[in-house]
């Protein structure tokens, strides 16, 4: 029942002085419970590294809950382009989105055509996320250039892996008719589909070694194929937030041998409303239990500071985080 549109004015008063009194009540609690703030990280589906990143930050937030009264949690999502968007909307406070994603926002490229997200911040970027594309060990595929009539995921609307995807099909002047099938499925269910035999490969833009790529290998003797060729060359050649890399042999089961392929970076994202003291706190936690925060997940495991807080951002950074970067002497 919608109460405002059926009391009359006089009871509203009465109402709205009922909820000062309530509010009153509020204030008067405890200082640490009535200071409590909450901060909700966006990260992706609950396979890959960036739920296992945001977990690991907020972790490390949450060990110093009493001191700055700030309670963290993590939220997932579909990913990168969706946790641009949510951030935007205000409902997230800040969350993972890769490299290109993070730029394509800013400048209003792509995805952001509509309009550029300028309250957009940087906060610290993370991990390699190589473009992986894991096949079926039966459908002989060995490169990217094999996919075509294939059945391949492409990522679900809202992911990042379904943006660098994107960009891929359109530098090869492919369309999505080039698959027999293009299939959209979330990250978390990619990898069963692949070993019931419902799809032959899935591209996915993640963080290794991830649970995600682990499983299938591991279930299905699922293989690593490579993504290279002249036009990849060209998007590395042409896009600054994209480089080649290589997945080493060996990190999967029945995976012996490296794949080539080329990535962006895991990047941190806040909006220019979220309170700088919030970031500088999500920042502080990160950098003063660093040796830690490294072993809480493999693929964080060879982080520098002194990269994470330039590589890969093309946001300005959040005024939080440069509080605490220039304490540091990090940044000027
Ligand atoms: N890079 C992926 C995306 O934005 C998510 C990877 C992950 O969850 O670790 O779609």
């Amino acid at each position: 029942m919608d109460t405002t549109r059926i009391v009359p004015p006089r009871r509203r008063a009465g109402l709205a002085a009922i909820a000062a009194a309530a509010l009153a009540t509020v204030v008067a609690m405890p200082a640490a419970q009535a200071q409590q703030k909450f901060v909700t990280i966006g990260t992706g589906g609950v396979t890959g590294v960036y739920y296992a990143a945001g977990g690991a930050i907020c972790r490390l937030v949450n060990k110093d809950r009493a001191k700055h009264g700030i309670r963290c949690s993590v939220e997932s999502t579909g990913g990168s382009v969706f946790n641009v968007n949510t951030i935007k909307g205000g409902e997230l406070d800040l969350g993972f989105t890769q490299s290109d994603v993070q730029f394509n926002a800013i400048k209003g490229l792509t995805q952001f055509k509509d309009g550029a997200v300028s309250e957009l911040r940087a906060v610290f970027s993370v991990h390699p996320e190589p473009f992986t594309l894991l096949t079926r060990k039966e459908s002989g595929i060995k490169t990217f250039a094999d996919t075509k009539g294939k059945r391949v995921n492409v990522g679900n609307p809202g992911s990042g892996t379904r943006a660098s995807m994107e960009e891929l099909l359109g530098a090869l002047n492919w369309t999505m008719k080039d698959f027999s099938l293009a299939a959209e499925l979330k990250a978390d269910e990619h990898g069963p589909a692949l070993c019931d035999g419902k799809i032959d490969a899935f591209f996915y833009g993640v963080g290794h070694p991830s649970a995600n790529i682990q499983d299938p290998t591991t279930t299905c003797g699922a293989k690593l194929a490579s993504i290279t060729g002249p036009m990849v060359d060209k998007l590395v050649a042409d896009k600054p937030y994209y480089a080649k890399v290589t997945i080493p042999g060996g990190l999967y089961p029945n995976n012996p041998d490296a794949a080539q392929t080329y990535g962006v970076l895991a990047t941190v994202v806040a909006s220019s409303k979220t309170p700088a003291d919030t970031v500088y706190q999500v920042v502080k936690a990160v950098f003063d239990n660093f040796d830690e925060f490294k072993k809480l997940h493999p693929a964080l495991a060879n982080l520098q500071p002194e990269t994470m807080v330039k590589d890969g951002l093309s946001a300005p950074l959040h005024e939080g985080a440069v509080r605490y970067y220039r304490e540091k002497g990090w940044i000027k």
